[in-house]
């Protein structure tokens, strides 16, 4: 199949498009008005998260390996040769025999509290009001420089698709949602099919640090002349190892792609 490329810019087709989605919007707010993603309580806007739960979040903060977006410890020496303030990669990024796909991966979160919640209720509640609120929040982060040195000079934005069973358990695939915000706002196209899963996966939260690598190695294609030289934005919701967005950025490399950037809505700080 041939990916195609979701334009945000203002066609014939793609303004109704985005009026209808607009006004569809208003209807859902409706029915469904605005609460936060992790206690339910109601909102006046669509924030992912109300004034409490986003107090009682834990946003990530330097020093964070410049490759994976790991919290290091500020202990951590700068790399030999390096910037004498930059911390060095951390064992997964920088180990023996270890390179990754992508050449920068970020969060705005640790993975706990109240963003568990809301990325569990998004996922297993099927609230996918979430989803949209946590790209809103990604796109502002990345307008606003936060999650440097990813930014918003992509050309193009992916989300890493969920595999086949799960959407149909699910009825809709997050990472799609959040990427289809983040592109709306930072105006860039969106290419929501480039990126295959040519295998089914098991769920990477089941695994050992080893078996995930196994587990998502080659899971994924990228076909087509759209990677080809592009600076793409990947979207998913949580990182943990990064093994399923090094597989990601492999399979876009391998098409092509110039530079692979990823963004998550959270990190997950692995302790073993
Ligand atoms: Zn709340
Ligand atoms: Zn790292």
């Amino acid at each position: 199949m041939t990916p195609v490329e979701e334009s945000p810019r203002a066609t014939g087709r793609g303004a109704l498009r985005r009026s209808l989605a607009e006004a569809m919007g208003a209807v859902v707010d409706v029915i469904f008005p605005p609460a936060c993603g992790a206690c339910r309580s109601l909102l006046p806007n669509s924030a992912l998260l109300c004034t409490d739960c986003e107090r009682a979040a834990d946003l990530l903060a330097p020093p964070l390996c410049p490759c994976c977006g790991l919290p290091l410890a500020t202990a951590t020496a700068p790399a030999a040769g390096g910037d004498a303030l930059a911390p060095a990669p951390c064992p997964d990024c920088a180990g023996a025999g270890q390179t990754r796909a992508f050449d920068a991966a970020r969060a705005l979160y640790v993975y706990g509290g109240p963003i568990e919640t809301a990325i569990a209720r998004l996922k297993f509640g099927r609230v996918p009001q979430i989803a949209i609120a946590a790209g809103d929040l990604l796109a502002r982060a990345l307008e606003m420089g936060t999650l440097a040195p990813l930014g918003a000079a992509c050309d193009a934005v992916v989300p890493i698709p969920v595999g086949r069973a799960r959407l149909a358990d699910r009825g809709f695939d997050q990472a799609v949602l959040m990427a289809r915000q983040i592109g709306r706002r930072l105006d860039r196209p969106l290419l929501p099919r480039l990126l295959q899963r040519v295998h089914e996966t098991r769920p990477q939260a089941m695994l050992d640090r080893d078996q995930r690598s196994d587990n998502v190695r080659g899971a994924f294609a990228a076909t087509g002349s759209l990677a080809r030289g592009k600076r793409l934005l990947v979207v998913d919701d949580i990182l943990t190892t990064g093994s399923t967005a090094d597989a990601a950025a492999a399979a876009l490399k391998r098409a092509g792609a110039s530079r692979i950037e990823v963004v998550t809505l959270a990190r997950a700080v692995l302790t073993c």
